[in-house]
């Protein structure tokens, strides 16, 4: 009876018995947000204080937002729709909520965490991939958001936790997926794993632990011979040395690389300039340049040019966990999600989270 209580407990700590739900953030601006639907919009106590086809919110002095230029007495308000309401280009279902922060509308949006995978699945990768990487991507984004869910209550619509761009994105093939794996995610000993993934690791994944520290077993980093025939295997990039000097704040005269990660890595950059010579870690460099720009810590090529600084390297992300156009290849060569999975985290397993 004493193992079987102890057993039941054990299963509660992992499993829930409903399918959570996700808080997103989805932007802010400091000028007009135009919302298009079929929007009613309501004070926080669920007072009704407009319905119609578009509404414009700004904030007004004191914090107060205002529909249409009139001010509503309220920092923060509910929008509901039956359908989808629009925010230039991007689509969400049923709500959004607005709140003034620092004289900006900050929006958010509340989905059942399927609802959610299917716009992170559709957003991150085409139908054109098929059916068994779109299972492997929607485990790994299921289990990354519950992780991220168990740390902070907000998760962000963009590559800063997981890109989901909204409604308009969702296609067929990803819905399939999302329906294949519900409630599936990857457990390393009865716990959620951290599942990071990134587009190409450029030849080797790294381990978590050269990139953000952490020293799961599962994410030692792992060879990975499948990316290279990938558009996002070499990367290059070229700044001004005008554009360099402003975004480093100095006249920067050289950038060393410091030190290499088992995966080739590279760990530092030393910023030599008239200023004093300043280190940083690899990725924040990446995070100064722009990470669609400087791809990858991978670096292969350094020139200092009279006008310019180019950049090269192999891989675009930072490396750790899933390599998606890795898992493409693997998908070609007939490898399933899981065997997909089993490869890029190893000694982890699938299991049924609700
Ligand atoms: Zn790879």
């Amino acid at each position: 009876m004493k193992v079987f209580l102890f057993l039941c407990l054990s299963l509660q700590a992992l499993f829930v018995w409903a399918e959570p739900e996700i808080k997103l953030f989805v932007g802010s601006s400091k000028s007009d947000v135009r919302l298009v639907g079929d929007l009613k919009v309501l004070g926080p106590e669920g007072q009704a204080l407009f319905q119609g086809k578009s509404v414009n919110l700004e904030v007004g002095s004191g914090g107060i937002l205002e529909l249409d230029g009139k001010p509503t007495g309220f920092s923060e308000l509910k929008i509901s729709s039956p359908g989808v309401i629009s925010w230039g280009e991007r689509q969400f279902r049923h709500n959004i909520e607005a709140r003034s922060d620092k004289n900006a509308v900050s929006l958010t949006h509340q989905l059942p965490l399927e609802s959610y995978i299917e716009g992170v699945v559709a957003s991150e990768l085409p139908k054109s991939w098929g059916l068994e990487v779109l299972k492997a991507q929607a485990i790994a984004a299921r289990t990354y958001a519950i992780w991220q869910k168990s740390h902070k209550e907000l998760l962000d619509s963009s590559v800063m936790d997981q890109v989901y761009h909204g409604v308009q994105r969702e296609h067929e093939l990803a819905k399939r997926a999302v329906k294949e794996t519900a409630g599936q995610i990857l457990t390393y000993r009865a716990k959620p794993a951290h599942t990071f993934f990134h587009a190409a690791c450029g030849g080797h994944t790294a381990s978590s632990e050269e990139v953000f520290g952490g020293n799961e077993p599962y994410l030692k980093g792992v060879k990975c011979p499948y990316c290279h025939t990938s558009p996002a295997y070499r990367w290059k990039y070229e700044i001004s040395r005008k554009d360099l000097d402003k975004k480093l704040g100095a006249n920067v005269s050289k950038i060393k690389s410091i030190g290499e990660t088992n995966s080739g890595r590279v760990k530092n950059f030393r910023v030599l300039s008239d200023a004093k010579p300043k280190e940083m870690k690899s990725a924040e460099l990446r995070r100064i340049l722009g990470y669609s720009n400087f791809r990858s810590t991978l670096l292969t090529k350094k020139n200092f040019g009279w006008g310019s600084v180019e950049f090269g390297g192999r891989g675009f992300g930072h490396g750790v966990g899933m390599c998606q156009w890795g898992a493409l290849t693997l998908a070609k060569k007939g490898k399933t999600a899981k065997q997909i999975l089993d490869y890029y985290y190893p000694g982890t397993e699938i299991r049924r989270f609700y």
